[in-house]
């Protein structure tokens, strides 16, 4: 994959602006709150359609414009490809693939894909599980667009379920609980696919992260999918026999939205007991891993995205990087390019003020 062109119009604090990216090495340089994060954001747009800092696309909007208006022109293997997305303060957003409108999002997951790795990213393995789902969720999306799909109806039926568990609590009707049946039916079925999908992938990461991680440090890598139940049947069983529990509650307690990730360095859990740096070392091994995953399913190597990360990383980690991005699409920010020995055969942009200087 290779961003060629990115151009920005009433996005965020740049009113126009264009960028011509090369294949390798860029580097976005300034001063804070210049619009570096914002450029990367503006990227990251187009491989999921949604913001890594917000849910609420309005904020994309300079403040004294009306709309804005992104474009980005890439190469994949078979063509060069433009996608464009469009957002207004009052209507839903709009998104052209090479001119195309499309109508559902589902269609634009898979066409353009990043990796990114920023120091919010630490949440992976410092944060909730909500976090980690998030990364699974995203991952399995952007190399089985059928995964978001899935996803997408398993969401729908279990908001469903607990909005008929809310109305439970206030009454006793029988043949509205008998109508809990189809719901456990559906989500069981939804729910195992989703398990499928996620352990499969995390079998898979473990293998790619645990090399890294140890290349990278040195140290033992472990991870697993951890998950309330083995089988349909299994979580149908406790579907259909927790309903006491879940009117006390309010909400449906098991299946894979309440899933997670264990993470340890050298057996121990890193949560609990990881330094800041094993945290650092365990977020780039997974991000590493994710995008030789992806090159592996699809012969396309992601854009890398690096928000300020290598001030963050100690000349060891940040050779190894450096090493293990060579060849490859980066896109890195920093507040001094000086400071990056990648610097040299890099493209360099200056940003100030969002413009490019
Ligand atoms: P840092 O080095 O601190 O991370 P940065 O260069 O990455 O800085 P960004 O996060 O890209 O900074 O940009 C932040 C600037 O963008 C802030 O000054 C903020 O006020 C401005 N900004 C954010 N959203 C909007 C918007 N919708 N309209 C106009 N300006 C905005
Ligand atoms: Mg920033």
């Amino acid at each position: 994959m290779y961003v060629k062109e990115l151009r920005l119009s009433g996005f965020r604090n740049y009113k126009e602006e264009s960028f011509s990216f090369c294949s390798g090495t860029n580097i976005i340089y300034g001063n804070n709150a210049q619009g570096k994060t914002n450029a990367l954001e503006a990227v990251y747009l187009f491989s999921i359609g949604k913001s890594f800092r917000t849910q609420q696309d309005r904020e994309l909007i300079r403040f004294d414009e009306a709309f804005t208006k992104i474009d980005v022109c890439f190469d994949d293997a078979q063509r060069e490809n433009e996608i464009e997305i469009v957002v207004r303060r009052d209507r839903k957003k709009q998104i052209k693939i090479n001119g195309v409108p499309i109508n559902k999002m589902g269609e634009l997951i898979g066409c353009f894909t990043v990796v990114l790795f920023s120091p919010d990213e630490l949440n992976l393995t410092k944060g909730s599980p909500n976090a980690r789902r998030r990364f699974l969720d995203i991952a399995v999306s952007q190399m089985r667009p059928k995964y978001y799909h899935l996803l997408r109806r398993y969401n729908k039926v279990l908001e469903q379920r607990n909005n008929l568990i809310k109305k439970l609590r206030h009454t006793n009707d029988e043949t509205l609980k008998e109508t809990l049946g189809v719901w456990n039916e559906k989500l069981s079925d939804y729910g195992m696919s989703v398990v499928t999908y996620r352990k499969k992938f995390v079998e898979t990461l473990k293998t790619y992260a645990k090399e890294i991680h140890l290349e990278i440090s040195g140290e033992e890598f472990g991870l697993a999918y951890r998950t309330g139940f083995s089988s349909k049947e299994e979580f149908l069983e406790k579907l259909n026999h927790s309903l006491n529990r879940e009117l006390e509650m309010g909400f449906t307690l098991y299946g894979p939205h309440r899933d997670d990730l264990d993470i340890d360095i050298g057996g121990k859990d890193i949560k609990t007991y990881g330094s800041q740096g094993q945290h650092r070392s365990a977020v780039l091994a997974l991000k590493l891993a994710q995008a030789d995953m992806i090159f592996e399913d699809t012969g396309e190597y992601p854009v890398l995205l690096l928000d300020d990360i290598m001030s963050e990383l100690d000349a060891g980690r940040r050779s190894y990087l450096s090493g293990k991005i060579k060849n490859k699409q980066v896109i890195i920010t920093c507040t001094d390019a000086e400071d990056l020995p990648e610097s040299a055969n890099a493209k360099l942009i200056h940003i100030e003020n969002g413009k490019i200087i």
